[in-house]
């Protein structure tokens, strides 16, 4: 496995990767840092539970760890390559083998999630510290989220020796929650069950203990790493981040260019900043697929309906916009609450306002392709890729300043248009109001031909793809192991 300018090997832990399981972002970007890693010199493999639906596929994949006591029952890790990225999976039946999601079956979350998860960053530092029967170490041991948080902390407690570790926090409000009383089931030591390291108001989280015992803290953007140590969004753990602010650091994720390219992309009209007039007729289909008549600017939100993304807002703040010659095509599934909102907002506004309620991939990038604006009024925001793909296809991303949404969109004020640099328009506070005024602003931006178009432009130049983040995350890793 030597490798020509290898600079070191990493082992990625964590709970879904694109293509193989995935519920949310953090998918993408665990699938994705393989081969952006490897770009720079860093060889990874990933480590992931062997859920029932990726058993058939590691059917032959040699056995490279074992365990005959992995927290009760036997464990081991099989490792094989899929689209490139070389998997280990843990096939540990006892936690993976079911039928439902990664976290939940059909009556809710698995009752002993606290242990499954342990079991898979058990493995991890095991495989860390060397125990892979095919020789391969990683000098990097790198963990996603809860539910990876307990592998920096076995690595810690048990000698780590020259490994480091990294965790990521994707989003802060989930944090592995488990009672006192689990400690010793946990395989955690009890001189450690205090406020400074595995305490966690009276229990036990795997995040916390990943955040307290890993050499780096890593979260998906510069602004998200600083909110975080404030108790507005550090969810309860913004004192155990903010006490380890040298190790902090934000690195936004990237997205994948070659399937959001308005360029290449086999789902729309295609154009590219010389033939921008194209995105019209990209406007027309979409029109025509959500029955829309819209005089002035078309808005699109596509995202999960819940309160984290401001959803709630919209009904308030629309009216004015509609008046204003605008219209709103909406594809998103979630609370009840806020799908039942937007079916108002179509039947109150009929030719201005379309929604389809589902999950469909192809249509977004239908909607990105044809509409001015993508509007996310998050109200926090570790990341966001939206926004990102709304600057890839010209369309203007209307978001709050919070997360990675300030961190990705240069927002249109006086400064920024006559320096020419606009890309976006960028909100505060998060409320209807300021929704309302910035969908005021949007109306007026697109009133003015010349200047939209330079936006747009503007859009459509700024980088989104993986090659920065990557490299900073290399330099984090040559620091850690240099
Ligand atoms: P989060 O991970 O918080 O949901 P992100 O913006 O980071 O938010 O990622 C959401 C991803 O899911 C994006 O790729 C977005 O396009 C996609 N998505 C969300 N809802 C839908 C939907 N209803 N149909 C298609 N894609 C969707």
């Amino acid at each position: 496995m030597e490798a020509e300018g290898l600079r070191g090997r990493v082992l990625s832990v964590a709970s879904e990767c694109v293509p193989l399981i995935k519920t949310g972002g953090l998918a993408d970007v665990v699938g994705a840092l393989p081969a952006a890693l490897a770009g720079q010199g860093w060889q990874m493999r990933v480590l992931l539970p062997a859920y029932r639906s990726l058993r058939a596929r590691a059917a032959g994949w040699p056995e490279v760890w074992a365990s005959d006591d992995l927290f009760g029952g036997r464990g081991r890790v099989l490792a094989g390559e899929v689209d490139g990225v070389s998997v280990l999976l843990l096939d540990a039946p006892q936690f993976f083998d079911r039928e439902g999601g990664p976290y939940s079956g059909g009556a809710g979350d698995w009752p002993d999630n606290a242990l499954r998860f342990a079991a898979l960053s058990w493995a991890g530092a095991e495989i860390a510290r060397g125990g892979l029967w095919d020789g391969w170490r990683p000098d990097i041991l790198h963990v996603h989220d809860w539910q990876a948080g307990y592998a920096p902390a076995y690595l810690r407690y048990q000698g780590a020796g020259a490994v480091k570790s990294v965790i990521t926090v994707h989003n802060i409000a989930f944090q592995g929650w488990a009672p006192a009383a689990m400690l010793g089931m946990l395989r955690l030591p009890g001189s450690e069950f205090h406020a400074d390291a595995l305490e966690y108001y009276g229990g036990l989280s795997s995040l916390k203990a990943g955040l307290v015992t890993a050499d780096a803290i890593t979260t998906v953007s510069p602004t998200y790493a600083s909110e975080l140590m404030r108790p507005e969004f550090g969810m309860g753990l913004q004192g155990v981040i903010a006490a380890r602010a040298a190790q902090v650091s934000g690195i936004l994720n990237g997205v994948d260019t070659s399937v959001w390219s308005p360029e290449a992309d086999s789902e729309i009209v295609a154009f590219s900043q010389r033939t921008l007039a194209r995105k019209a007729e990209n406007r027309a289909i979409l029109q025509t697929e959500f029955g829309l008549e819209v005089p002035g600017p078309l808005a699109i939100v596509v995202s999960r309906l819940t309160d984290q993304k401001g959803i709630d807002l919209i009904p308030a703040a629309l009216p004015e916009f509609i008046e204003g010659g605008g219209g709103l095509a909406v594809l998103g599934s979630g609370d009840p609450v806020l799908e039942g909102a937007m079916r108002g907002l179509e039947a109150r506004f009929p030719g201005r306002v379309g929604v389809r309620i589902g999950y469909d991939e192809g249509l977004s990038h239908r909607m990105f392709a044809g509409a001015d604006a993508v509007l996310v009024p998050s109200r926090f925001e570790p990341c966001g890729l939206t926004q990102m793909y709304g600057l890839r296809y010209g369309t203007l991303p209307v978001v709050t300043a919070t997360g990675g949404l300030a961190d990705t969109v240069i927002g249109a004020t006086p400064a920024t248009l006559a320096a020419g640099v606009a890309t976006g328009i960028v909100f505060y506070p998060t409320d209807a109001l300021a929704l309302r005024l910035a969908l005021r602003q949007l109306v007026d931006l697109h009133a003015d031909a010349r200047l939209w178009a330079q936006m747009q432009k503007n859009a459509m130049r700024h980088p989104v793809g993986w090659e920065a983040s990557a490299a900073a995350y290399a330099r984090l890793y040559e620091g850690l192991s240099g």
